[in-house]
Protein backbone atom coordinates (compact mmCIF):
# COMPACT_ATOMS: atom_id res chain seq x y z
CA UNK A 1 0.00 0.00 0.00
CA UNK A 2 1.65 3.04 -1.11
CA UNK A 3 -0.20 5.69 1.41
CA UNK A 4 1.24 4.15 4.02
CA UNK A 5 4.78 4.02 5.46
CA UNK A 6 5.62 2.08 8.04
CA UNK A 7 8.86 2.38 10.76
CA UNK A 8 9.05 -1.98 10.46
CA UNK A 9 12.61 -1.61 12.47
CA UNK A 10 11.00 -0.46 15.85
CA UNK A 11 7.70 -0.74 17.85
CA UNK A 12 7.03 3.12 17.41
CA UNK A 13 6.49 4.57 13.80
CA UNK A 14 5.14 7.03 11.95
CA UNK A 15 2.71 6.35 9.26
CA UNK A 16 1.43 8.84 6.70
CA UNK A 17 -2.03 8.92 4.78
CA UNK A 18 -1.25 10.17 1.09
CA UNK A 19 -4.34 12.15 0.55
CA UNK A 20 -3.08 14.77 3.06
CA UNK A 21 0.33 15.07 4.29
CA UNK A 22 -0.62 17.41 7.34
CA UNK A 23 -2.38 14.09 8.64
CA UNK A 24 -0.48 10.76 10.18
CA UNK A 25 -0.56 8.33 13.11
CA UNK A 26 2.69 7.64 15.30
CA UNK A 27 2.73 4.73 16.44
CA UNK A 28 4.39 5.12 20.36
CA UNK A 29 4.76 7.34 23.36
CA UNK A 30 3.70 11.04 22.75
CA UNK A 31 6.57 12.41 25.24
CA UNK A 32 9.07 11.96 22.76
CA UNK A 33 7.45 13.80 19.98
CA UNK A 34 9.43 16.97 18.67
CA UNK A 35 6.32 19.08 17.62
CA UNK A 36 4.53 22.36 18.40
CA UNK A 37 2.36 21.13 20.78
CA UNK A 38 1.38 17.31 22.60
CA UNK A 39 -2.21 17.34 23.75
CA UNK A 40 -2.40 16.33 27.14
CA UNK A 41 -5.92 13.70 28.37
CA UNK A 42 -6.04 15.79 31.54
CA UNK A 43 -8.31 15.87 34.42
CA UNK A 44 -10.16 18.33 35.31
CA UNK A 45 -8.27 19.83 38.44
CA UNK A 46 -5.06 19.79 35.99
CA UNK A 47 -3.06 18.39 38.72
CA UNK A 48 -1.64 15.55 36.91
CA UNK A 49 -0.48 11.96 38.44
CA UNK A 50 -1.74 13.10 42.21
CA UNK A 51 -5.01 14.63 41.56
CA UNK A 52 -5.88 12.56 39.18
CA UNK A 53 -5.17 9.23 41.30
CA UNK A 54 -7.88 11.21 44.27
CA UNK A 55 -10.36 11.84 41.53
CA UNK A 56 -10.58 8.57 40.13
CA UNK A 57 -10.81 6.95 43.69
CA UNK A 58 -13.92 9.27 44.54
CA UNK A 59 -15.74 8.96 41.74
CA UNK A 60 -18.73 6.22 42.37
CA UNK A 61 -18.10 4.55 39.03
CA UNK A 62 -14.16 3.32 39.86
CA UNK A 63 -14.43 2.10 42.61
CA UNK A 64 -13.40 -1.37 41.49
CA UNK A 65 -10.20 0.32 41.00
CA UNK A 66 -8.33 -0.68 43.95
CA UNK A 67 -4.40 -1.50 44.91
CA UNK A 68 -2.31 -2.93 42.63
CA UNK A 69 -4.52 -2.57 39.33
CA UNK A 70 -4.89 1.36 40.52
CA UNK A 71 -0.97 1.91 40.04
CA UNK A 72 -0.62 -0.08 36.89
CA UNK A 73 -3.83 2.13 35.48
CA UNK A 74 -1.65 5.13 36.46
CA UNK A 75 0.93 4.42 35.46
CA UNK A 76 -0.40 4.16 31.41
CA UNK A 77 -2.06 7.40 32.07
CA UNK A 78 -0.74 9.93 29.19
CA UNK A 79 -1.43 12.29 32.00
CA UNK A 80 1.48 10.96 34.13
CA UNK A 81 3.61 10.22 31.57
CA UNK A 82 3.64 13.89 30.59
CA UNK A 83 4.29 14.97 34.14
CA UNK A 84 6.72 12.59 34.90
CA UNK A 85 8.30 13.87 31.16
CA UNK A 86 7.99 17.37 31.87
CA UNK A 87 9.12 18.09 35.34
CA UNK A 88 7.55 19.25 38.33
CA UNK A 89 7.37 22.91 36.44
CA UNK A 90 4.23 21.97 34.07
CA UNK A 91 2.19 21.14 37.43
CA UNK A 92 3.23 24.21 38.90
CA UNK A 93 1.86 26.21 35.75
CA UNK A 94 -1.19 23.67 35.58
CA UNK A 95 -2.15 24.47 39.11
CA UNK A 96 -2.33 28.39 38.44
CA UNK A 97 -4.54 27.57 35.64
CA UNK A 98 -7.28 26.63 38.11
CA UNK A 99 -8.98 23.64 36.85
CA UNK A 100 -10.84 23.10 32.98
CA UNK A 101 -13.87 22.02 32.47
CA UNK A 102 -14.96 19.02 30.29
CA UNK A 103 -14.68 19.39 26.76
CA UNK A 104 -12.63 22.91 27.03
CA UNK A 105 -8.33 22.98 26.67
CA UNK A 106 -5.77 24.93 28.11
CA UNK A 107 -2.29 25.76 26.89
CA UNK A 108 0.95 25.66 29.02
CA UNK A 109 4.55 25.34 28.13
CA UNK A 110 6.57 21.65 27.27
CA UNK A 111 9.21 22.48 30.33
CA UNK A 112 11.67 19.47 29.89
CA UNK A 113 9.64 17.83 27.23
CA UNK A 114 10.53 17.81 23.44
CA UNK A 115 7.35 19.53 22.75
CA UNK A 116 7.25 23.33 23.11
CA UNK A 117 3.83 23.50 24.84
CA UNK A 118 1.45 20.88 26.37
CA UNK A 119 -2.27 21.54 25.32
CA UNK A 120 -4.30 20.23 28.19
CA UNK A 121 -7.87 19.10 27.42
CA UNK A 122 -10.42 17.27 29.77
CA UNK A 123 -12.57 14.40 27.76
CA UNK A 124 -15.47 12.92 29.27
CA UNK A 125 -16.25 10.16 31.53
CA UNK A 126 -18.12 7.49 29.15
CA UNK A 127 -19.54 7.44 25.79
CA UNK A 128 -20.36 11.45 24.87
CA UNK A 129 -19.52 12.17 21.61
CA UNK A 130 -20.45 16.11 21.80
CA UNK A 131 -17.90 16.49 25.07
CA UNK A 132 -14.88 14.53 23.05
CA UNK A 133 -15.41 16.38 19.85
CA UNK A 134 -15.04 19.74 21.53
CA UNK A 135 -11.91 18.44 23.44
CA UNK A 136 -10.55 18.47 19.90
CA UNK A 137 -12.10 21.25 18.44
CA UNK A 138 -11.25 23.29 21.45
CA UNK A 139 -7.50 21.82 21.46
CA UNK A 140 -7.13 23.08 17.47
CA UNK A 141 -8.16 26.58 18.63
CA UNK A 142 -5.56 26.84 21.25
CA UNK A 143 -3.13 25.59 18.39
CA UNK A 144 -4.23 28.74 16.28
CA UNK A 145 -4.84 31.20 18.70
CA UNK A 146 -1.01 30.48 19.89
CA UNK A 147 0.62 30.09 16.59
CA UNK A 148 1.81 26.68 16.15
CA UNK A 149 1.27 24.61 13.65
CA UNK A 150 1.83 21.26 14.27
CA UNK A 151 0.17 19.18 17.53
CA UNK A 152 -0.30 15.69 18.60
CA UNK A 153 -3.76 13.89 20.22
CA UNK A 154 -3.36 11.16 22.63
CA UNK A 155 -6.47 8.65 22.15
CA UNK A 156 -8.68 10.73 24.69
CA UNK A 157 -10.91 9.18 27.37
CA UNK A 158 -10.25 5.97 25.77
CA UNK A 159 -8.08 4.57 28.91
CA UNK A 160 -9.09 5.17 32.30
CA UNK A 161 -11.99 7.47 31.14
CA UNK A 162 -13.71 4.29 29.34
CA UNK A 163 -14.81 5.96 25.81
CA UNK A 164 -14.82 2.90 23.80
CA UNK A 165 -11.62 2.82 21.34
CA UNK A 166 -13.70 2.34 18.10
CA UNK A 167 -16.45 4.99 18.88
CA UNK A 168 -13.63 7.44 20.08
CA UNK A 169 -11.56 6.99 17.29
CA UNK A 170 -14.53 7.90 15.01
CA UNK A 171 -15.55 11.06 16.76
CA UNK A 172 -11.52 12.17 16.69
CA UNK A 173 -11.69 11.58 12.61
CA UNK A 174 -14.71 13.43 11.85
CA UNK A 175 -14.24 16.32 13.95
CA UNK A 176 -10.28 17.14 12.61
CA UNK A 177 -11.83 16.26 8.90
CA UNK A 178 -14.40 18.60 9.39
CA UNK A 179 -12.15 20.94 11.22
CA UNK A 180 -9.59 20.97 8.25
CA UNK A 181 -12.59 21.40 5.53
CA UNK A 182 -13.92 24.58 7.54
CA UNK A 183 -12.84 28.19 6.26
CA UNK A 184 -8.98 28.30 5.41
CA UNK A 185 -8.11 25.89 8.46
CA UNK A 186 -5.68 23.36 6.71
CA UNK A 187 -3.46 26.17 5.18
CA UNK A 188 -2.60 26.99 8.87
CA UNK A 189 -1.24 24.02 10.22
CA UNK A 190 1.57 21.93 8.97
CA UNK A 191 0.83 18.50 11.05
CA UNK A 192 -2.28 17.01 13.16
CA UNK A 193 -1.12 13.78 14.45
CA UNK A 194 -2.97 11.00 15.78
CA UNK A 195 -0.19 9.14 18.49
CA UNK A 196 -1.57 5.40 19.39
CA UNK A 197 -0.56 4.00 22.20
CA UNK A 198 -2.02 0.53 22.38
CA UNK A 199 -2.17 -2.08 19.42
CA UNK A 200 -5.85 -2.28 19.28
CA UNK A 201 -6.29 1.63 18.62
CA UNK A 202 -3.33 1.17 15.97
CA UNK A 203 -6.05 -1.71 14.35
CA UNK A 204 -9.15 0.81 14.71
CA UNK A 205 -7.27 3.85 13.39
CA UNK A 206 -5.41 2.34 9.89
CA UNK A 207 -8.66 1.35 9.29
CA UNK A 208 -11.02 4.60 9.76
CA UNK A 209 -7.59 6.64 8.34
CA UNK A 210 -8.66 5.06 5.23
CA UNK A 211 -12.38 5.64 5.04
CA UNK A 212 -12.30 9.78 6.55
CA UNK A 213 -9.14 10.12 4.66
CA UNK A 214 -8.74 7.73 2.24
CA UNK A 215 -5.68 7.66 -0.64
CA UNK A 216 -6.39 9.54 -3.78
P1 LIG B 1 -8.37 9.21 29.81
O1 LIG B 1 -8.52 9.42 31.30
O2 LIG B 1 -8.74 10.42 29.00
O3 LIG B 1 -9.04 7.96 29.38
P2 LIG B 1 -5.74 7.92 29.75
O4 LIG B 1 -4.43 8.56 29.98
O5 LIG B 1 -6.20 6.91 30.75
O6 LIG B 1 -6.78 9.11 29.57
O7 LIG B 1 -5.73 7.23 28.32
C1 LIG B 1 -5.79 7.91 27.11
C2 LIG B 1 -4.96 7.18 26.08
O8 LIG B 1 -3.58 7.52 26.22
C3 LIG B 1 -5.01 5.64 26.17
O9 LIG B 1 -5.12 5.11 24.86
C4 LIG B 1 -3.64 5.28 26.72
O10 LIG B 1 -3.22 4.00 26.31
C5 LIG B 1 -2.80 6.35 26.04
N1 LIG B 1 -1.46 6.58 26.61
C6 LIG B 1 -0.96 6.24 27.82
N2 LIG B 1 0.31 6.62 27.94
C7 LIG B 1 0.66 7.22 26.76
C8 LIG B 1 1.85 7.80 26.24
N3 LIG B 1 2.96 7.88 26.97
N4 LIG B 1 1.82 8.29 24.98
C9 LIG B 1 0.68 8.25 24.23
N5 LIG B 1 -0.47 7.71 24.65
C10 LIG B 1 -0.49 7.19 25.90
Amino acid sequence: NKCLQKDSDTSSGLVQHGINKKISLFIGDITALEIDAIVNAAKKSLRGGGGALNQIQHSSCCTWITGSRMMKIMFNMVDGAIHRAAGPSLLEECIALGGCNTGDAKITGGYKLPAKYVIHTVGPIGENPESLRSCYLKSLDQLLENKLESVAFPCISTGVYGYPNDKAAEVALKAIKEWLETDDNISKVQCIMFCLFLEKDVKVYEELMQQYFPCT
